[in-house]
């Protein structure tokens, strides 16, 4: 598992931050709000409950944006149904409203850049702006990954 073989070189207390739409959740283009219905990507899922399990200086986190408040429910309630390892303190699901000037990307990266630990983050997402955007201003020095370290 190729995944598994990135994150077993990592010492110390590791923090992997999952994406959801497009990451662990089949980003449906003409469906992109009905969270109801959103295929869970299981091939990907089992992967993260085999390192849940398995490695104990592993935890893995959502971060997750949405445009409205309703999404939070929802997405909760959608990893409530499929990932309930990740446990609620564990899910950050941040809300762009609107006419927001901030981007995805940014709100990401600030996230992270934010975080006050000692732990190794990691970050694994499907979007090449919010990737991008850290690549660029990292101060935490995150491990970034595409969506495809979850393949193989
Ligand atoms: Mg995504």
């Amino acid at each position: 598992m190729f995944i598994e073989n990135e994150l077993k070189r990592l010492t110390g207390n590791v923090r992997v931050y999952l994406d959801m739409d497009g990451t662990i959740v089949h980003y449906d283009v003409n469906n992109p709000d009905n969270y109801d219905i959103k295929r869970p990507l299981i091939d990907r899922i089992n992967k993260i409950k085999y390192l849940i399990k398995t490695y104990d200086n592993i935890t893995f986190y959502i971060l997750s944006i949405g445009n409205k408040d309703v999404h939070i429910d929802q997405k909760n309630k959608w990893l409530d149904m499929y990932l309930p390892l990740i446990p609620k303190e564990n899910r950050v699901i941040l809300i762009r409203n609107i006419g927001s000037q901030l981007s995805s990307a940014t709100i990401k990266k600030n996230y992270i850049n934010n975080l006050n630990t000692d732990d190794t983050i990691v970050l694994i997402d499907d979007d090449p702006r919010v990737l991008g955007a850290l690549a660029k201003d990292n101060s935490n020095n995150a491990i970034l990954y595409k969506d495809s370290i979850l393949s193989d």
